[in-house]
């Protein structure tokens, strides 16, 4: 937006250019400006929508769309960790703490050995009763936030202790670091690799039923709960806050920590989103979210756009949500607690 409006000034001040040359593209520019923001007027598709990727949701049918989620998700491993799926290798945990809450909860501070040079750390807080096998939830933290705050509730994070308190188990690892490891590998794809190796974690775990997990996370947590779920399906309910955009809205100035090469020539985050269907999955954007470079609401709608053809070739479309809040940059959960608890109290 602000490229337009400068593009747009600096033809203005151009006095060698003809008046009415000056004003055509002054009219141009300002199209330009109004379109992504007016689509119900302007029936032209926005720049993101126009831009070639060479892996777009496009299946018709389900066995097309389960083909294209494969092609996808070894696409996104390759992109993100060095070429191919990491091999996933004995986790080694060690519990650093333990804590006891006077109510009976439990949360352990953790290491884990996610590459062979690379420990994660992580917490996971277990309710009171875990008199039966406990349903999982992976729960994460945005910019400035770690995983002990989301076991806690502290800041943003206050979803954490409520999973616990509906009787699921919680896990969330540090994802916010931003120096990178491996020079072959992306931000994202370290911090999602390390979320993947909490779900191994939770599978060995006696106390968890391995079938039954989720994943969660508001913000940056919601970036790496979209690739977390389109790369692994052991996660049956999926909720994404503060999240849904897509990639030309990214560049209008947010922290680029998003990005890496070869994302945009392949996909956008709907597709990305596509590879999650025919699972249950619930974006949350805030009435207050701001642009630019955030997540405003015209955008998340034109992003939930791309994503519903997937959910329509499964004939899945009722388990696809966006809840629009009248909040900020924040999670809600008011749609999401229903449809995990459906979900998961469903599997066999
Ligand atoms: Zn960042």
């Amino acid at each position: 937006m602000k490229n337009y409006l400068r593009n747009y000034f600096g033809l203005r001040r151009n006095r060698s250019l003809p008046e009415g040359f000056r004003a055509g593209i002054g009219w141009l520019a300002l199209a330009l400006l109004l379109a992504p923001s007016m689509p119900s007027i302007m029936s032209a598709q926005s720049p993101d929508q126009a831009r070639p990727r060479a892996l777009r949701f496009e299946a018709a049918s389900v066995e097309a769309a389960r083909k294209w989620q494969d092609q996808s998700r070894e696409k996104l491993f390759a992109l993100m960790m060095g070429g191919q799926k990491p091999a996933a290798l004995p986790l080694a945990p060690e519990v650093v703490k333990t804590e006891t809450a006077p109510g009976g909860s439990v949360i352990e501070e953790l290491t884990l050995q996610s590459l062979p040079d690379r420990r994660l750390r992580a917490w996971l807080a277990l309710p009171a009763d875990r008199s039966r096998k406990l349903p999982a939830v992976l729960a994460l933290h945005g910019h400035g936030g770690t995983g002990s705050m989301v076991v806690k509730g502290e800041s943003l994070y206050w979803y954490g202790p409520r999973l616990v308190e509906m009787g699921y188990a919680v896990i969330s690892p540090n994802i916010g670091s931003h120096n990178l490891q491996h020079t072959n590998w992306t931000l994202m794809g370290e911090r999602t690799w390390d979320a993947l190796r909490c779900l191994d974690y939770l599978a060995t775990r006696p106390e968890i039923d391995a079938r039954r997990l989720a994943v969660c996370g508001l913000s940056l947590g919601g970036e790496t709960t979209m690739y977390v779920a389109a790369l692994d399906e052991r996660v049956k309910a999926v909720c994404s806050s503060g999240w849904l955009t897509t990639i030309g809205n990214m560049k209008q100035g947010h922290c680029p920590c998003w990005n890496f090469p070869g994302l945009e020539q392949n996909l956008d985050f709907a597709d990305i989103f596509c590879c999650i269907a025919p699972r249950p999955l619930v974006c949350e954007i805030g009435e207050l979210e701001r642009a630019p470079g955030g997540f405003p609401v015209p955008i998340a709608r034109q992003a939930f756009s791309e994503i519903q053809p997937a959910y329509r070739v499964w004939k899945a479309e009722s388990g696809l949500a966006l809840d629009i809040h009248a909040g900020g940059h924040v999670f809600v959960g008011r749609q999401f607690w229903p449809a995990l608890k459906n979900t998961l109290d469903q599997v066999k």
